[in-house]
């Protein structure tokens, strides 16, 4: 197969690259408020028309806080992000953008990253992120390790599980491979049963179509092979959850035509962020991250369980690899930020939960508020954070909660104004309802705790 399945050229017409590639149907896919990829499979007969009009959805039926009243949405796809499909190359993939009556759905989480993208290239700044969406691979009924050997107390690296499930990462890596992503490497994670890829960053969209993609082919992959890959935050008790690592840094500009990385300096003195390889505006960057980071972890820790990965007791491995604090180091890994080398740091607070392109977008938004009020990242903690972290004063601990997290989204207006008003409120009201429903639910603990009372 050739090396590019993506039709780069925005002006591509999905028949042609149908004829040209033998696709006989296209997936057009939108990602919902709550993370869920939905999609409609339509014939390539078909496609010239819906690549104008857009294939028709109820939004009532998804997580878009719409209702049965509103009109039809259409997801309108977007050519140039289409992917042939590796493993069944008769599909393409293709993310959509929501618009109703002829408007963006302002809310639709590919379209709120849309816009903060255009906001941050006005004022020349051309995010490029990498993720590291890590996974366990379960039974399918998800309730039991796949790998039954797979016990030992320190597992990450473990060459011999990797070769029990060699099969299902080499076919995922192949196809990394195939599509150019860059892929460059593969490993056994921290948890039992946990497993990380990496492949090379880039421009936001095409990270978050990619790091959707990446999920719709690792599920995938996993159910050929008859196992289940999840990237839910805490699957197992008392083990290391599955992180989202986002690394960042910005550019001049988009694509190819980037030359220079905006947060490299060769300065090595002056602040404590230069010391590292960081520009001021990098730094300033990084201070809207660390001034928002209480109110976005609504965002890149969005479910119930995520607050079990942060703040969390130590797990089996010794560490949880998670952060509990708002802070920020060096080359450390048990703060909330890492700045690993020159030139970009590394946010170590979303877990696989996000949402592909909410996480990206929020990410601009907390950084464009930094850069604009040219805020400080505060003082650099070179300390291990699990052993020492009672010494720091004056961070904020992470939200112990969902609950927490909304909370502090609801208070940060200026967040809230960046991700959009339609999309703060929308987003609120349909994880409120969630953490309602949560409330209802009746546990064993409660019941341990207080049946004799
Ligand atoms: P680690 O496990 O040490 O945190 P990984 O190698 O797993 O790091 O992932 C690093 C990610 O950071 C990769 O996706 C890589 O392409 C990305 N990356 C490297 N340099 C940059 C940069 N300048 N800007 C954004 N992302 C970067
Ligand atoms: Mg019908
Ligand atoms: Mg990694
Ligand atoms: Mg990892
Ligand atoms: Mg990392």
């Amino acid at each position: 197969m050739p090396k590019d399945h993506k039709a780069r050229d925005t002006e591509v017409s999905l028949a042609d690259f149908a004829a040209e590639r033998g696709v006989k149907y296209f997936m057009i896919s939108f990602t919902d408020l709550l993370g869920s990829q939905r999609a409609k499979l339509v014939p390539t007969r078909a496609i010239a028309d819906m690549q104008e009009s857009g294939a028709g959805f109820a939004g009532f039926a998804t997580y878009l806080d719409l209702t049965p009243a509103h009109p039809d949405m259409l997801a309108v796809p977007d050519a140039s992000a289409a992917i042939q499909l590796p493993w069944k190359p008769e599909i393409a993939w293709v993310p959509g953008n929501c618009v109703m009556e002829g408007q963006d759905v302002e809310q639709a989480p590919r379209n709120v990253l849309r816009r903060l993208i255009r906001e941050a290239a006005e004022e020349g700044m051309h995010v490029k992120t990498g993720i590291e969406a890590e996974f366990f691979l379960l039974t399918p009924e998800g309730d039991a390790l796949a790998d039954t050997l797979d016990t030992a107390a320190k597992p990450c690296y473990d060459q011999q599980a990797m070769m029990r499930s060699y099969e299902v990462i080499r076919e995922i890596s192949d196809y990394m491979l195939e599509l150019g992503w860059g892929a460059y490497q593969n490993d056994h994670e921290d948890a039992n049963g946990q497993w990380e890829m990496n492949w090379d960053f880039d421009d936001v969209l095409t990270i978050a179509d990619q790091h959707s993609f990446f999920k719709f082919m690792t599920k995938t992959v996993a159910e050929k092979h008859g196992l289940r890959a999840t990237f839910m935050p805490k699957p197992v008790q008392g083990l290391t959850g599955n992180g989202c690592h986002a690394h960042i840094s910005v550019w001049d500009a988009p694509g190819e035509e980037s030359k220079t990385n905006i947060f490299a300096t060769d300065k090595s003195t002056g602040s404590q962020t230069a010391e590292l390889g960081l520009s001021e505006k990098g730094s300033h960057f990084l201070g809207g991250i660390m001034k928002h980071a209480s109110a976005l972890a609504a965002i890149t820790n969005p479910t119930v369980n995520s607050y079990k990965r942060i703040n969390a007791p130590r797990t089996t491995s010794g560490a949880t690899w998670a952060p509990n604090s708002v802070t920020w180091t060096g080359n450390n890994r048990t703060h909330m930020v890492r700045v690993p080398g020159p030139g970009r740091f590394e946010l170590r607070l979303p877990d696989g939960a996000v949402n592909p392109y909410l996480l990206q977008a929020v990410i601009i938004a907390a950084g464009l508020s930094g850069v604009r009020s040219k805020a400080d990242p505060g003082k650099r903690h070179d300390i291990d954070m699990y052993a020492e972290g009672h010494k720091v004063t004056g961070a904020p601990k992470l939200p112990l909660n969902m609950l927490d997290a909304l909370r502090e989204y609801d208070k940060d207006e200026e967040l809230k104004e960046s991700m959009g008003k339609e999309f703060s409120a929308a987003y609120l009201k349909l994880k409120h309802d969630e953490w309602n429903d949560y409330c209802t639910h009746f546990t064993e603990w409660e019941r341990a705790r207080t049946l004799d009372i």
